[in-house]
Order: C-alpha cells, then sequence, then structure tokens
C-alpha cells in the first residue's frame, strides 16, 4: 500500500498472518507514520480475521524491540513499520516483521544536482533504509558518466548492502579506502555528519524528499559538533561521580561495554554509578544530581542530537576514553554500535 509517498510491502504480512490464523496484531510506528495508522490497520483488518492495535510510545529503530513488553497482552505478531530488521537481534518471544517504508527517489534529479559537485572518479553510494532499493539504479546511472562506483555490505546490524544506521557505518567503513567520496541518499543532517567523522572521507548528501543537496552546511555543522563534543569533555574534566546510563532497549544494550566504562572509570579513583534508562528525557535525568557527568552507552544519536538539553553533560564511551586519558582528542570517532 502507499501512504503519504512511501511505498509499504503488507502483502506479506496479511499472507502470514492468515495462514498462522493470528488474530491479535500490534503495529508500532516511527513518529512519521502515526498519522497513517488508521490505513495501516484498514489495510490489514479487512484481509485478515486479526484485530489491530497500535503501539504509541516513539520508536526510533529497529533496536528498539517490544516482545518482552507485550506478554501480558496476548499478542501474535509485532509488525514493526519503517525500519528493517537488525540481523544480530533474533530470538523474539512475539513474532516481529519489520516492513520498511520506502520512498522513491527521482534519479535522473539525483544525478543531474549532483554531479558537478563529484571531485574524483569513486564514489561511494549508501542510504537510509527508505533509499536502500535505488542505489543500484543511482550506481548503473553514475556508471554510465564514467565514475566507478562502490556499495558496500556491512556488518549484523544492517540488513542491506550500502545501508548505513545512525549507529551503524560498517558498509562505509569497508569501501572507504576505495573512494573519494560518498554520496548520501537520505534526510537529516546527522548521518551524512556520522558518515564524515567516521570515515574522514568527503560527503555529498542529498536530500530525495526535497531535492537538495547539503555539503556545504554539513561542513558548518561538523565544526560546530566537534566544538560542541570537546566542549562537553572539557565540561567534564572534574568530574567525580559519573552515570553510565544503560539503555533498555534490545538493540541498544551494551552491558559488557557498561562495565568496562565502569572500571575504568574507577581505576582513577572516581566513582560510578551505572543507570538503566528506557525512555530517555533530560527532565528524567535531572533528579540525578550527584552525578557530576553522563556517559551514554545507548543509542549513539542521545549524547549528540539532544547534547543542549541535558544540563549535566552527556558524552560518548569513545569521549571518556578520551576524558580520562586513555586515547587522544586526534583520535576522536563517532560511537557506533558494531
Ligand atoms: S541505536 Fe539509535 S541509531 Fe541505532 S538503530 Fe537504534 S535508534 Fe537507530
Amino acid at each position: 500500500m502507499k501512504t503519504q509517498g512511501y511505498e509499504i510491502d503488507l502483502e506479506n504480512v496479511v499472507k502470514t498472518i492468515n495462514k498462522k490464523n493470528y488474530k491479535r496484531i500490534i503495529l508500532q510506528l516511527p513518529e512519521g507514520l502515526k498519522t497513517s495508522f488508521v490505513d495501516l490497520i484498514k489495510y490489514i483488518e479487512n484481509q485478515t480475521d486479526a484485530e489491530v492495535m497500535v503501539f504509541a510510545d516513539p520508536c526510533f529503530g529497529a533496536c528498539d524491540l517490544i516482545d518482552s513488553k507485550l506478554e501480558n497482552l496476548e499478542a501474535d505478531y509485532i509488525i514493526q513499520i519503517g525500519h528493517t530488521p537488525i540481523p544480530a537481534l533474533k530470538n523474539f518471544s512475539i513474532p516481529t516483521v519489520f516492513v520498511n517504508a520506502s520512498f522513491y527517489v527521482n534519479v535522473d534529479v539525483l544525478i543531474k544536482k549532483v554531479t558537478p559537485l563529484i571531485k574524483g572518479k569513486n564514489v561511494g553510494i549508501l542510504s537510509t533504509a527508505q533509499h536502500v532499493d535505488n542505489l543500484d539504479t543511482i550506481s548503473d546511472k553514475l556508471v554510465e558518466k564514467q565514475y566507478e562506483t562502490f556499495i558496500g555490505k556491512g556488518d549484523s546490524r544492517t540488513a542491506f548492502k550500502g545501508q548505513i544506521l545512525g549507529c551503524n557505518f560498517s558498509s562505509a567503513k569497508k569501501i572507504a579506502d576505495k573512494v573519494d567520496v560518498f554520496l548520501f541518499v537520505g534526510s537529516g543532517t546527522f548521518h551524512p555528519l556520522g558518515l564524515m567523522l567516521s570515515t574522514k572521507k568527503p560527503v555529498i548528501a542529498y536530500d530525495p524528499y526535497t531535492n537538495e543537496l547539503k555539503t556545504k552546511e554539513l561542513d558548518d555543522l561538523k565544526d560546530m559538533v566537534l566544538k560542541q563534543r570537546y566542549g562537553a569533555i572539557a565540561r567534564s574534566k572534574d568530574a567525580k561521580n559519573y552515570g553510565i546510563l544503560i539503555g533498555l532497549k534490545t538493540g541498544q544494550q551494551r552491558i559488557k561495554l557498561s562495565e568496562d566504562l565502569k572500571n575504568l572509570i574507577e581505576s582513577k579513583n572516581k566513582k560510578a554509578y551505572m543507570i538503566v534508562v528506557d525512555y530517555f528525557s533530560p527532565i528524567f535525568l535531572e533528579g540525578f544530581s550527584h552525578i557530576d557527568c553522563f556517559v551514554s552507552t545507548a543509542c549513539p544519536r542521545i549524547a549528540i542530537d539532544d547534547y543542549l538539553q541535558y544540563k549535566i553533560p552527556i558524552i560518548t564511551p569513545v569521549e571518556l576514553k578520551i576524558l580520562l586519558g586513555k586515547i587522544s582528542w586526534d583520535m576522536y570517532e563517532f560511537d557506533e554500535i558494531i
């Protein structure tokens, strides 16, 4: 079915519901697709005997599995729309399917806008889940124009070649030494920023929703974010009490890393407290006024995107290592879940 310009393939989902005789379905949606919930429910209920309930909490990625939360609801099946699976996450207590929401890219417009900016011959092509279907076509058109193209296959956190997540740039790193420039297709600035910082290569970012390029804006943003990160580390230099934030969402849990960070902090005669968080909000953390610095081991976006909203500085595991002198600022890297 089509909604808000997205193609969402629910045919196989309907077939599975009918074949397995599922009766209670839970629909999990990203914020942008919540306004389509009526159409999505109608589509499923009109073709099955199932009753569909919608899960209202925010869902930012396939890392956010809700199977263990829903056991009392006697749900038969969870449909998470708008994300591709994270292959490393398995064994759901309630069967869960991920249905991508694909957005059409006008490849001819993209090629016309992008090619004047490409310096060099070798181009790595990447996107978020919504546009991965278009990467081969983009590659073919660039090859027609005599470029050599590369689409890398990432690790077990990504489902498709050329796909990146805000927490994983492995598909880019695999090909970084072969390319002169990366072409990123997608909206927002976080992914291309992460791409720049994790590969140290130039990035041309093309937004298929607006048909706009973001290259200059990205360079400015990179400088601003690095300044902010440096500032967060500097603000924490006298910290004595640390709060290590452990994300409760299945695909964000890094318990071993949290324990290693606790040991590192305590080896410097400082105190570390482990704080488990399901829903991140600066307000919920304000009560922990004893803490001088939070270290987030959950989604890497939390420390970067929401930095200004936190009164107590919040840093990433890599930044903690810089703060405690384990590595130097020159070795700064974007935090990734691998
Ligand atoms: S951890 Fe963050 S960036 Fe990674 S999939 Fe989850 S929400 Fe997206």
